[in-house]
């Protein structure tokens, strides 16, 4: 079943005009990863999707055309999302910050599902956010994103700036993610070995264009090729 279909999406900031004719989409339970550089839009995309820029062309999510809704309206529908930067409330705790993504199901069952998933943040859970490591935080950013019960989540750059070890930890988790739960996963990255060993498919943007696409095991080749790009 299809969740996500995004047809010929154009974006635009003011007369910028930074996504052309994007297509892509994304089925129940599976993994997409839009690979591309610094700059090529992958932000736009996520941001296009939740309804932060002007855009032209389709984007359905459960086969309703969500163009016009509001960010929060699109985000009832089902969208779980961990943006760029993370955006979390620094001197809040941890467990403050996730209780403010709650909202479809029930928060205290997606509490303990985010605590199982990451362990560690629970050990954290009345810390405040500013003192904890990027990885920590960025498990935050991740659990505050699943605590809304989504059918899709968007993950804008997981692997920023963070230390392998950490990076690991998350990279389990978002496979269990995966495998355990019908959660559909969007995920944005410029690491292209992390992407390979998370996605079922893989479409590639540069420059604000999809310039190739297909089943993640048919892509090994772009790790060799990336930096052609
Ligand atoms: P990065 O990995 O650096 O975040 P990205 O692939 O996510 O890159 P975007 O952040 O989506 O790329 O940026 C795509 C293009 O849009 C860039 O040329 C950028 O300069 C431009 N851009 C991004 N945000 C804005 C904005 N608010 N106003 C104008 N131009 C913008």
């Amino acid at each position: 079943m299809r969740l996500l279909e995004v047809r010929n999406l154009n974006s635009f900031y003011g007369k910028a005009h930074v996504l052309h004719d994007v297509s892509l989409h994304v089925d129940k339970g599976e993994t997409l990863a839009v690979l591309g550089p610094n700059g090529a839009g992958k932000t736009t995309l996520l941001n296009s999707i939740c309804g932060m820029v002007r855009t032209e062309g389709e984007i359905l999510f459960k086969d309703r055309e969500i163009s016009s809704l509001k960010p929060y309206r699109r985000i009832r529908l089902g969208m779980g999302v961990c943006p760029e930067g993370r955006k979390l409330f620094p001197d809040m705790t941890v467990e403050d910050n996730l209780l403010l993504g709650a909202g479809n199901g029930n928060a205290k069952e997606q509490l303990e599902f985010v605590y199982d998933l990451f362990p560690r943040i629970k050990e954290l859970k009345n810390n405040v956010v500013k003192n904890m490591s990027g990885g920590e935080q960025q498990m935050v950013a991740i659990g505050r994103a699943l605590m809304s019960n989504p059918e899709l989540l968007l993950l804008d750059e997981p692997s920023m700036g963070l230390a392998p070890i950490i990076l690991g930890k998350i990279m389990e988790a978002l496979k269990r993610i995966r495998e355990e739960t019908e959660i559909s996963i969007l995920l944005v990255e410029q690491n292209v070995h992390l992407a390979l060993q998370l996605a079922d498919r893989v479409s590639v943007l540069v420059k604000g264009e999809i310039v190739s696409e297909g089943k993640a095991e048919e892509m090994v080749d772009l790790e060799k090729h990336y930096f052609e790009l």
